[in-house]
Parts: C-alpha cells; sequence; structure tokens
C-alpha cells in the first residue's frame, strides 16, 4: 500500500471520477475480488463502493479517516489548497472533507461490522455498528456540497458519469482476476466478469473495448529478458472505427508515454491509413529497477532507463504481430 500511496500522491479530488479511482485502489490494495460501484446523478449525489477485500479492524476505522494531518486538512477551507497538498495517503480524509463520507467495514475476526463518518468542522470521527458482510463500503454523498465554487466545476451527469466508465474500463483492463459491477442511478451499466481463462480474458476485452476490437484483435506476445510485452493490437483493416481504445499499463499500470506511443505509431505507420490512429491495449512488464513511474504521477508518464532499447523492443513486437496477422 505504500507504493500506491506514493503514486497516489498529487492525484486531486477533482471530480466524482478521482474519488472512484482513489476508492477503487483501496479496495483493490485490500486484496478484493470484487468490487460493486453505484453511481447516482453522474456521481454528485453518490459514490457508493462495496468491495469483500480484506476490511478494516474497528480501532483503525476512525484512523483510516483521520489520520496523518486530519486537522491540516479540515482546517483548509479552500479546495485549491487541497489540491496543491495532494493527498499523500489522505484520499479518505481528502474526500470526506469535501463530502459526507461513512466508511463502513468488517473483518472476518470481528462478528460485527463498524462505521464511522467525520462530523463537523473539527471532523471528529463517530462510530457506529453496522450490518455489513467481511468487506468495506465507503459512501460518499453530495460531493462538493461544502465547496460551492468547485461544485459548480461538475459537468453533466451524463459526462461525469462518461469520466467514471472510461477509469473504471482502465482498471478493468489492469485487473482480470477482480469482477467488477457498475450502476447508475440504479441500472447495471456494466459487468466484468472476473476472468482467468483467455476466453474469458477476450470476453472482458469485448466488453471494454467492443466486439468490433476483438474481432480485428491481433495478438502480441514478444518477451526478452527482462522485457515482455503481450496483449492485443487491432488489424489496420479494422482500425477505422476503433480510434479511442488506446490503453498501455506498464507493471500493471496504466500508462501514457510518449515513447510507447511513438514506438507504436512508427510500427503501425507502413500498414495504417495516414487519417487512422493505432487501436491497442498493451501490457509491458519489466523489471521495476529499469523503470521509474513516479516520473509524473498525475500524467500517468514513466521513465525507461533504457528507453532506446525499449522503443525498439515494442516497435518489433507489434512489427512481428501485424505481419503475423496478414498471414
Ligand atoms: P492510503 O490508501 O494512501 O493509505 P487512504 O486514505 O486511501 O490512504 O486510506 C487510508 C487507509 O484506510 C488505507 O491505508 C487502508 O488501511 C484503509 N482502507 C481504505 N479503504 C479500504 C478498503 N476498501 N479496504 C480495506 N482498507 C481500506
Ligand atoms: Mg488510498
Amino acid at each position: 500500500a505504500r507504493l500506491a500511496n506514493q503514486i497516489a500522491a498529487g492525484e486531486v479530488v477533482e471530480r466524482p471520477a478521482s474519488v472512484v479511482k482513489e476508492l477503487v485502489e483501496n479496495s483493490l490494495d485490500a486484496g478484493a475480488t470484487r468490487i460493486d460501484i453505484d453511481i447516482d446523478k453522474g456521481g454528485s449525489r453518490t459514490i457508493r463502493i462495496r468491495d469483500n477485500g480484506k476490511g478494516i479492524v474497528k480501532d483503525e476505522l476512525g484512523l483510516a479517516l483521520s489520520r496523518h494531518a486530519t486537522s491540516k486538512i479540515s482546517s483548509l477551507d479552500d479546495l485549491e489548497a487541497i489540491v496543491s497538498l495532494g493527498f499523500r495517503g489522505e484520499a479518505l480524509a481528502s474526500i470526506s472533507s469535501v463530502s459526507r463520507l461513512t466508511i463502513t467495514s468488517r473483518t472476518q475476526a470481528q462478528d460485527e461490522a463498524w462505521s464511522a463518518y467525520a462530523e463537523g468542522r473539527d471532523m471528529e470521527v463517530k462510530l457506529k455498528p453496522a450490518a455489513h458482510p467481511v468487506g468495506t463500503t465507503v459512501e460518499v454523498l453530495d460531493l462538493f456540497f461544502n465547496t460551492p465554487a468547485r461544485r459548480k466545476f461538475l459537468r453533466t451527469e451524463k459526462t461525469e458519469f462518461g469520466h467514471i466508465d472510461e477509469l473504471l474500463k482502465r482498471i478493468a483492463l489492469s485487473r482480470f482476476d477482480v469482477a467488477i459491477n457498475l450502476r447508475h442511478n440504479g441500472k447495471l451499466v456494466r459487468q466484468y466478469r472476473a476472468s482467468a481463462t483467455q476466453v474469458q480474458k477476450e470476453r472482458r476485452l469485448a466488453a471494454v473495448c467492443g466486439n468490433p476490437f476483438l474481432k480485428h484483435a491481433l495478438a502480441v506476445e514478444l518477451e526478452h529478458g527482462d522485457l515482455k510485452l503481450s496483449g492485443w493490437i487491432c488489424n489496420p483493416q479494422g482500425a477505422r472505427a476503433q480510434n479511442d481504445i488506446q490503453y498501455c499499463y506498464v507493471n500493471g499500470r496504466m500508462m501514457k508515454d510518449k515513447l510507447i506511443n511513438h514506438a507504436i505509431r512508427q510500427a503501425y505507420e507502413a500498414s495504417l491509413p495516414s487519417d487512422q490512429y493505432a487501436a491497442y491495449v498493451l501490457f509491458i512488464e519489466v523489471d521495476p529497477h529499469q523503470v521509474d513511474v513516479n516520473v509524473h504521477p498525475a500524467k500517468h508518464e514513466v521513465r525507461f532507463h533504457q528507453g532506446r532499447w525499449v522503443h525498439d523492443f515494442i516497435y518489433q513486437a507489434i512489427q512481428s504481430a501485424l505481419h503475423q496477422g496478414w498471414h
């Protein structure tokens, strides 16, 4: 979790999707294999995330809400200050300071569940008994209710939900082993089933990227020393309708990186008409010592120590996948 903290540092409570991101990452950190996300009104009214992870013991529930410099957070009237501060491992406390947040949890060792919520300007944490299976539910109501300027910046319900949906697509592609259900205004919108076999994985790929992508997908697989590339690229013939599908993960973390993008584009160049974009879902595994993922936490950039080499490796892997696709 410490590493996740470091990377999450610099993230901001910008909109409902940023809240969902922090909460779902907490659920994943807790070892959840199933996460249920309920959204109302694009997240401005309700964000509720339930997981079956290991839960939080009663004694630490309050801590989770108030730990580190909670007093610092609660004395900040101005959300901008929180933004510049970043989370620094204070996601729950930060979110709690700009919403009505309740966290309910039960561990395997406990017979009963407990709910915690912070109240008033000093954000005093209250605990009460609750009913809940092993795992955790975080409910965030009325996001930005006490920061009207920030609330005013929320876009339409549809737009905000779209950001949440897109975020969960990225997460769904990084954790095939976790079941994720997304509801909006009571309606089940996405149902990503836990998938282990190749067939199941392709089913999730289609659920996230659409059937046309799967239909035109070419498998990519190349390994060399510490470096491994796998995933799918869209056959150029099928790329036209797939412009927005560009997912790239480095050691399981979503990245948007110039070097990677450039290598992919270049490999595609010969076969892709100039008005089209490459479509891909790619996973790069590399020795963690060979990569620095903390360059720009918010921008999802990486720095490879041997950038040139990684670039050529990706180029090669994609070239050969494209060639195999033609036979
Ligand atoms: P961080 O994740 O950076 O430690 P957070 O504010 O996001 O900080 O969470 C605070 C702590 O609360 C976590 O370190 C973890 O111990 C606990 N926690 C939060 N969400 C969950 C969850 N869904 N399941 C189990 N523990 C959780
Ligand atoms: Mg966290």
